[in-house]
């Protein structure tokens, strides 16, 4: 049976980073629809294009975009034995579309670990990674926008995952390899 693992967290939480550090120890692909998004606008894709306008008002691109995007990409070869995913699901739908998905590949999530960090820092951290890296939505205003789409939309699915015994809270507020450290330990308890 293969392995999933759904790594949640506000924007900025450092999910992108620890799916890495996950992705190596692991042997499992990491999978970000944001970074996914992120190739087909700078390709000019029709799916980038379609995804465009969302992205840069920092809201989230319509469920059967997202959906089929993500059904693609675990349908390849690499994601046999399972995947490390990042920024899906982000709302009830997508949740449910995903254990749909599961069910066609014979896999389950195993994990679901939350990396928290507390809100005040996050946007901060987002400015300064403005800076750095350049990213088109990473401006004060989408960065606003996108903190409560997850408050409103993506919160709910942390409830979700708990009740069904899935959810392990990290503390993200360490520095990248303390929480990789915990984070791998919470983990491998699960799996
Ligand atoms: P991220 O890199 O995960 O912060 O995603 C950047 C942007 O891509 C988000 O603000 C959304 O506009 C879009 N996006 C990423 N993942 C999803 C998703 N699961 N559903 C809808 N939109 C998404």
């Amino acid at each position: 049976m293969s392995i999933y693992l759904v790594l949640m967290g506000a924007p900025g939480a450092g999910k992108g980073t620890q799916a890495k550090k996950l992705e190596d120890e692991l042997g499992l692909p990491h999978i970000s629809t944001g970074e996914l998004f992120r190739y087909n606008l700078k390709n000019e894709t029709e799916l980038g294009k379609l995804a465009q306008t969302y992205i840069n008002k920092g809201n989230l691109v319509p469920d059967n975009i997202t959906v089929a995007m993500v059904r693609e990409r675990l349908t390849q070869d690499d994601c046999k034995n399972g995947a490390i995913l990042d920024g899906f699901p982000r709302n009830p739908a997508q949740a449910d579309a995903l254990e749909q998905l599961l069910s066609e590949f014979n896999g389950e999530i195993s994990v679901v670990p939350y990396i928290h960090v507390d809100q005040d820092y996050l946007v901060e951290r987002l400015l300064k990674r403005a800076e750095i890296e350049g990213r088109a939505d990473d401006n004060e205003e989408t960065i606003r926008a996108r903190m409560l789409v997850f408050e409103e939309q993506t919160q709910p699915l942390l409830d979700y995952y708990e009740e069904r015994g899935l959810l392990v809270r990290v503390d993200g507020d360490q520095s990248i390899d303390d929480v990789a450290q915990e984070l791998f330990k919470v983990v491998r308890v699960k799996l």
